[in-house]
């Protein structure tokens, strides 16, 4: 599966039509690889706020240099800015004086990262000027270029001990294809400061199950939480059985076959986990299907069948393994939505629904959850897969183009922002849903 547009604009004679035709000229987006430090070069801090002094020492705690001030000539890889010390919209004149004379001294692929309150612990003209921040980091995003991302980060003051797996996240290339997302952390109950002894693997000793594991995001999902220690389950349809057990057996993991929708898999895969692991402490609900149709033409059979795996199976087996107790103290239940089921979709109304519920059980657990368990979804734009590759040419190049890195994204994106919601380090990160999008310009 490969994006044959952006193979052709990085040869010589590519780039000469993007220079005429003002065609769109996709970065090669840097993607992190294992042994590789969080950031290859150096982050800028500003802003005077809560985490002014906390944030130095969260930095190097994870090998990052970071300075206040750029030596002249240097170039930064990252910004961070303390935003929570703006109480009013005269304080908003930060962003501009801290931002505007650095934006020509970016490397490649920047990381900007704004840090604020969540604007409904605070009030009056303090939550106004908090709640300005969000315009701010969603058209940098879209204005940054170059690969670069920017994201928002609200931080309940409960929490500020609790940063570093999402500082970890939105600083490296593990980041690259999510930007223009707002993401609370502490804001929803959980405020815990898990610690991680070993950032390279963050789930060393965890078992984590994956539901539609064989092939394509899935996949990627059991890698990239294996590379962080895990021992994966996986699970999908007996028609893939085959390449699930040859991943697993290379990923050392361990296999369920069984379709997500029967009656008993709900109680099978509770069993199954209670007897072979002793529990779970990472849920991945990626298995999905779509059966696009408009709804003037929407057999039964699509519809039911679509809402039957990307939702109620999910919400089902979420439901047994907590009230069977089969989910660990600190566990970390992750759904797959979709951008469809946020900005809506031209013949997907069954899986536009379906994704959208994803996000109601996000909503519908995250306050409720005990014993440290959080809930977060990811709503991944264009990713490239066998799914999206049975989608018509000139859609699919709508659906690449139609973003601010104007290319699609890649299985590994959707799994390394799974692995920062399933870090021993993401205590705190509870109810967010986060687009894996590279900022698609249509929707929310
Ligand atoms: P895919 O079709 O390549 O893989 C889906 C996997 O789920 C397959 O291995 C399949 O066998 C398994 N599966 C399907 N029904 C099952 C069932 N009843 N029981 C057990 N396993 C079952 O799809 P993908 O592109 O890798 O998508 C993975 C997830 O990401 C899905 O939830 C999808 O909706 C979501 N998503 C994908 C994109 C994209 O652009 N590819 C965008 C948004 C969301």
């Amino acid at each position: 599966m490969s994006d044959r547009y952006q193979g052709f604009v990085s040869t010589s004679i590519g780039q000469l039509f993007v220079k005429n035709l003002g065609l769109p000229n996709p970065t090669e987006l840097e993607r992190w690889t294992d042994g590789a430090p969080l950031v290859d070069g150096v982050v800028v801090l500003g802003g005077t706020g809560r985490l002014a002094e906390v944030l130095p020492t969260t930095l190097d705690g994870l090998g990052i240099a970071s300075t206040t001030s750029l030596a002249d000539g240097g170039r930064a890889k990252a910004l961070v800015l303390d935003a929570t010390g703006i109480v009013d919209t005269a304080g908003l004149s930060a962003l501009q004086e801290f931002f505007t004379p650095l934006m020509r001294r970016l490397d490649t692929c920047p990381r900007v990262v704004v840090i604020g309150t969540p604007p409904e612990l605070t009030s009056g003209s303090e939550r106004v000027a908090q709640r300005a921040l969000e315009g701010f980091t969603r058209s940098l995003g879209k204005e940054i270029g170059r690969g670069g991302a920017v994201q928002l980060v609200y931080v309940a003051p409960a929490a500020d001990g609790a940063i570093s797996s999402t500082l970890a996240f939105l600083l490296s290339p593990k980041s690259a294809y999510v930007s223009g997302q707002v993401v609370r952390i502490g804001a929803h109950g959980s405020t815990s400061t898990d610690q991680v002894d070993d950032w390279t693997r963050p789930l060393a000793g965890k078992i984590a199950l994956v539901t539609g594991a064989s092939r394509g995001i899935g996949e990627e999902i059991a890698r990239v939480l294996h590379r962080d220690g895990a021992t994966v389950v996986g699970v999908d349809v007996p028609q893939a059985a085959s390449e699930l057990q040859t991943l697993m057996a290379e990923l050392e993991g361990d296999h369920l076959v069984l379709d997500i929708t029967a009656m008993d898999a709900p109680q099978r895969i509770a069993h199954h986990l209670r007897e072979h692991h002793g529990g779970v402490d990472v849920v991945v609900h990626n298995a999905g299907i779509t059966r696009d149709k408009k709804l003037a033409n929407m057999a039964e059979d699509r519809w039911s069948s679509v809402i039957a795996v990307n939702l109620t199976a999910p919400e089902l087996i979420t439901r047994e393994l907590l009230d069977a107790g089969v989910i660990n103290t600190g566990g970390r239940v992750i759904g797959v939505a979709s951008i469809a089921g946020i900005a809506g979709n031209v013949g997907q109304t069954n899986y536009a629904t379906s994704k959208a519920g994803v996000i109601g059980l996000v909503e519908s657990l995250r306050d409720e959850l005990t014993d440290g368990i959080t809930v977060n979804a990811v709503a991944p734009g264009f990713i490239i897969t066998q799914m999206t590759a049975a989608v018509p040419f000139a859609t699919r190049e709508v659906g690449q183009r139609l973003n601010a890195m104007s290319q699609g994204g890649l299985p590994v994106d959707v799994a390394e922002t799974i692995a920062w919601f399933a870090s021993a380090g993401s205590g705190a990160v509870n109810g967010n849903v986060v687009r894996v999008c590279g900022q698609m310009m249509l929707g929310a």
